[in-house]
């Protein structure tokens, strides 16, 4: 199951824990996580948002404040890694990206399905493939029946699948004897389909549910992402 967040910065929308003191992305300081620091004293130098004390990044229009070049430089370093990486991995999701379509974050879904968030939209993936010494059992033309193994040189065959979300239904209980469980519908450009959890992961299905909702909006609202700020930022 998924770990996942569901705070986020008040400053930038970024996701944040309950243990931070500081914001990772804009550098505001939070109180108990949550709250960010009263008094605002800086005023941004290019749109005149005021920022609180401490900020690094105005989360409005990504103009960094004086004096913190070398903190955003670390961080656009690690970002450019991150964004680098699953593209890397991911061929089949680069191949669907815009050459400048950012991905936000990416994570996994259960055990086989996973999502991209990027800043125009939500992307989901089932994973169907076989690891190393996985057997399946395939049908011929002829009708034959026979067992197919995994690449014997230790390579993962993985297909993947991906789907770009518009709606997500609510998490609803299916008990069908045989699997009582928790299914949540995703609906998508190419059809809809369900994603299972098992029937003690009542949580997991409906954080899940809320949380592709608040992707979902976040993206109609037009709403940008402060790493997505941080990822074009330019340095000499
Ligand atoms: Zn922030
Ligand atoms: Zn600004």
């Amino acid at each position: 199951m998924a770990q996942i967040t569901p705070l986020r910065c008040p400053s930038c929308g970024a996701p944040i824990s309950t243990q931070s003191t500081r914001c990772v992305y804009c550098g505001i300081e939070l109180q108990f996580g949550l709250r960010t620091q009263e008094n605002p004293t800086i005023a941004c130098s290019k749109c005149g948002k005021r920022l609180g004390e401490g900020t690094w990044l105005c989360p409005k229009c990504g103009t960094p404040v004086p004096g913190n070049e070398e903190r955003l430089k670390e961080l656009h370093a690690k970002e450019q890694y991150l964004q680098n990486d699953i593209r890397m991995k991911r061929q089949a999701l680069s191949s669907l990206l815009e050459p400048s379509e950012y991905v936000e974050f990416c994570f996994w879904l259960g055990s086989r399905s996973y999502y991209a968030v990027t800043e125009k939209r939500l992307l989901i993936c089932s994973e169907s493939g076989l690891f190393p010494g996985e057997m399946t059992v395939k049908r011929s033309r002829l009708g034959i029946y026979k067992p197919e193994f995994a690449n014997s040189s230790g390579e993962i065959q993985s297909k993947y699948d991906w789907k770009e979300v518009v709606a997500v239904g609510s998490a609803e209980y299916r008990n069908n004897y045989a699997s009582p469980r928790f299914q949540v519908e995703v609906q998508t450009l190419r059809g809809s389909f369900f994603l299972n959890f098992n029937d003690s992961d009542t949580l997991g299905a409906s954080r899940i549910q809320q949380e592709i909702l608040a992707a979902l909006n976040r993206h109609a609202s037009g709403q940008r992402d402060i790493r997505a700020l941080i990822w074009s930022l330019k340095f000499d």
